[in-house]
């Protein structure tokens, strides 16, 4: 794996998450900065957004956030950060977050947060990108998708068992980083599961 510059992070948007969920937020921004890999993020000040943004500034990192026109009023973007680009729709605000990251961090968060993460997957299936796709399992938040839906996906044949080399499941932000650096270089050769 190449050495990372920038590292996007997916999370949750509403507000009041539990205390452990803002810990990991607030450790995954100070590791960034620590490590001098910059922070692509949705650009909105609440929830866990507002909190790892917060804490990667506070240490003196480097913030990009992406927001759009239309969510700036509700999720309110952040305007304290190195870099907030506002765009007219979500996705062209994904596909700006896509192309400044070398690899992609999944904390706890809701639909938003799944679609953007299952993009990423998605598009690594099909060969379009190999860049590392880490999902963070605080208080085992991932784990009833990932040890009960996708093998139920697997068993009944809509998914492939080697699709889990996609991604990788860490237990908390501690292992992010070598998560990413051990991250397997992903075959860019699309190969068809239709075939
Ligand atoms: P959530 O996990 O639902 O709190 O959402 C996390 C972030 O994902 C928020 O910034 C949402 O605006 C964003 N989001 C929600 N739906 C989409 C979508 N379809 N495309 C891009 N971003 C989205």
């Amino acid at each position: 794996m190449k050495n990372i510059r920038s590292l996007c992070v997916y999370c949750g948007s509403s507000k009041n998450p539990k205390p452990y969920y803002v810990k990991a937020a607030a450790d995954l921004g100070h590791l960034l900065a620590e490590s001098d890999i910059k922070l692509v993020f949705g650009g909105g000040r609440v929830g866990l957004m507002g909190v790892v943004s917060d804490a990667c500034m506070e240490k003196g990192g480097q913030v990009l956030g992406v927001m759009t026109d239309f969510l700036n009023e509700f999720e309110g973007g952040h305007t304290e950060i190195t870099d907030l680009r506002i765009v007219s729709s979500m996705h062209e605000r994904k596909m700006i977050m896509f192309d400044e990251s070398d690899a992609f961090v999944i904390l706890p968060g809701g639909l938003g947060t799944l679609d953007e993460a299952f993009e990423v997957l998605t598009w690594k299936q099909v060969g379009m990108h190999g860049k590392p796709i880490i999902f963070v399992d605080v208080e085992r938040y991932w784990s009833g998708l990932f040890e009960t839906f996708l093998n139920h996906m697997i068993e009944n044949g809509f998914v492939r068992a080697e699709d889990k080399k996609l991604f990788t499941l860490v237990d908390s932000v501690d292992g992010v980083l070598q998560a990413v650096y051990d991250s397997p270089e992903a075959n860019k050769d699309f190969v068809s599961k239709w075939g």
